[in-house]
This record gives C-alpha cells, structure tokens and sequence, in this order.
C-alpha cells in the first residue's frame, strides 16, 4: 500500500563547484510528492525528475497561507555513510504544524522511507567538503481551488533538496543582534510555535529594519508583556548567565528548535546547569551591567550555533564576550557538527 514509485530523471543537471553552493540556489535532479484528497487520504507517493508544479490560481495556499513546512540536512564524509541527523524530529514536528494549520496528519514512517529513497536517487548531491551538507527542505500545500476560508481538501505534500555550502566560510564568528521592539514575530495562542509561512513573512519588515541599523538579526521580545525574550531571527537564543545556561522555555509562541533539544541533551549531558523559563530583556541588560552575561548564542539547522557579540537596545550598545566567540558557543558547535558529520562520537543515538 505504501509502495513509493520511482520516475528517473533523463536529464541531468550539472552539479556547482563546491565554491559556489551558497544556502538554498541549487536543488538536486529529483522531489518526492504525495498527494491528498479528502476521500482516499494520503496517496501516491513518488519520487520524480524536479520540476516545477502547475497550481490553479485559487489554490488555498496562495491566498490564506494553510502551508507548514521543515528544515533538516544530511551529511557526508569522504567515504563514510551518509548521515541523517534526527529526522523523526523533523516530521513529528511537521505533524504538529499540521495539526495547528488544520492540515491532515501524514504518516511520518513513510514521509521518511520518502525522503530516504529521493536521498539515495540523489546521493551524488551531497557534498561532503567540510561545512558543507544537503539541506532537506520538506513542505505541504494547500491545493484546493476554492475561496471559501475553511481547510483544503486537497494538499501536495513534497520533499525538495538543496546542496549548501558552510555558513561560516570563515570560520564561526558573533553577530550583532537589533533587540526588536516595535514589531512582535508571534504571540500564544498564534502559530509561532508552528513551522508555518506566514510567521516568516510576519518577520521581513523587523529584519528589514534591523539590517538597516547594521544588526544581521532580530531579538523578539514576547507580543504580551513585549519584554520576554522569544528567539533570535528564526534561531532559538541560549545565554551563559554566570555558568548557568538560560533559554527561553516553550511557552506556544517559541518554536519547538531540534538544535536548541540538542544543545539541552549536549549541556546535561556535560552536567552543566541549563534552565528553561522566562527570561526578560531586563535581566539580561542586568546581567551585562553585573558582568555576569559571559556568552550569548542562537541554534538552528543552519547555522547550528550562531554566537551573539553585540546586542542593540533602544540604542544602547550591549558588547558580550567582546564581540568574541565564547568558550561554550565554540565547544558546541565544535561537537554537534562532529556529531553530525561522524568525527564525534553520537552518544545519543541522533543520527540515522
Ligand atoms: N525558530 C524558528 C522560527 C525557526 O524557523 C527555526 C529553524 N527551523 C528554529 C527556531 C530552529 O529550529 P531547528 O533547530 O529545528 O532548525
């Protein structure tokens, strides 16, 4: 019944010099799709030549946003296996989306035995250079052609794959952050906790604003009380206060990170203090004041640790760690990417 059928492509593309990979402008010969109808469910599972799709200009997705979607890489070392990292996250947390978009639940087994069918069709994709990794990009659509504002009865669910090159050409280095506080990313009871288009969007005039004052990102603050600290750009945020690791806790407006799981998993294990609760702008203006704020960092696929040198709020300058690379930001990043790219060993059994 889960049969998943294979279309080879005829035609080739030419792979790009590992120089010119980038994040996101190359995509590999194949997709997987999957089509739903609200009378047979889930159906016809196929990995197929890439190609662009043909959608009726009312397709739900395009006018009410009902779309979710996931982010996740694959690894290769010169002659080692190819290297998933925790792709059940990936798909339990895309069911999750759905479940808060109204979407149907999609089997997250066979979403998988998917992806890994279109991986090895595409194996000679991944580049195995150091940095370097195929990123996953998984999605699912409205497609029904109807304006009425209720759920599509019909959706594409598809996997498409992109090689990318490393985020830090030049080695891991701070980035100055805008502490956001006009605009807001999400709020409980929102879809801020689900991986949904629309908070994105939500986000570009923010990001916008910040690359302006010369920030490469933004801090959100909560869209309540507009002090809690939420994440950094679309990353999770952890601060090193005095040797205690604090992020901010999951509180339905914060997306549920895997990076930011691992890190916790990473912490605990190596018995250093993590804590998730709230945590206010105040504090950590506090912290800076005291010297107690020793490092500041975002996680996420793509960068999996982004250290924060400097924060900028209300046009004062917040200089952490002297716009340096902190000890901790440095000591995991150094072993969740040889976790991930086999140099580490994996005590948490993460990768497939
Ligand atoms: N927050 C947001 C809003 C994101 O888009 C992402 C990237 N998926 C993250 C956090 C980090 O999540 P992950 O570690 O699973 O990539």
């Amino acid at each position: 019944m889960n049969a998943i059928r294979i279309e080879l492509s005829t035609n080739k593309k030419q792979k790009p010099e590992v120089s010119e990979l980038g994040f996101g402008k190359y995509y590999t010969d194949h997709m997987v799709i999957l089509d739903y109808d609200a009378s047979i469910g889930w159906h016809d599972a196929r990995v197929v030549p890439y190609q662009p799709i043909t959608l009726d200009p009312a397709a739900k997705v395009f006018h009410y946003g009902q779309t979710v979607f996931e982010g996740l890489k694959a690894y290769l070392t010169a002659d080692g296996p190819i290297r998933l990292f925790r792709p059940r996250k990936n798909f339990e947390r895309l069911n999750r989306s759905n479940e808060r978009l109204s979407i149907p639940h999609l089997d997250e087994e066979l979403a998988l035995e998917a992806l890994k069918l279109l991986i090895l069709t595409d194996r000679e994709w991944i580049p195995s250079a150091e940095g370097t990794s195929l990123y996953i990009r998984p999605f699912i659509i409205a497609t029904e052609a109807a304006l009425g504002v209720n759920p599509s009865t019909q959706y594409k669910f598809m996997i498409i794959m992109s090689p990318v090159g490393s985020y830090y050409a030049e080695g891991i280095h701070p980035v100055k952050i805008f502490v956001e506080s006009e605009y807001v990313r999400a709020v409980k009871g929102g879809v801020g906790n689900a991986k949904t288009a629309g908070n994105y969007a939500a986000g570009l005039k923010a990001q916008e604003n910040a690359t302006k004052q010369g920030s490469s990102q933004v801090l959100w603050l909560d869209g309540v009380h507009r002090k809690y600290i939420e994440e950094v750009g679309s990353m999770n945020v952890f601060f090193n206060i005095n040797g205690t690791i604090v992020t901010p806790a999951l509180n339905g407006s914060i997306l549920d990170g895997i990076t930011r799981d691992s890190i916790i998993q990473l912490l605990k294990h190596w018995n250093i203090p993590v804590e998730e609760r709230a945590l206010s702008i105040d504090e950590i203006v506090e912290a800076h004041g005291n010297g107690s704020l020793v490092e500041a960092f975002g996680t996420g696929t793509a960068a999996v640790i982004s250290p924060i040198g400097e924060l900028l709020w209300l046009g004062h300058k917040l200089s952490i760690n002297n716009g340096e690379t902190g000890e901790l930001s440095a000591k995991l990043y150094d072993n969740l990417t040889g976790i991930q790219k086999g140099t580490v060993e994996d005590p948490f059994g993460w990768i497939l």
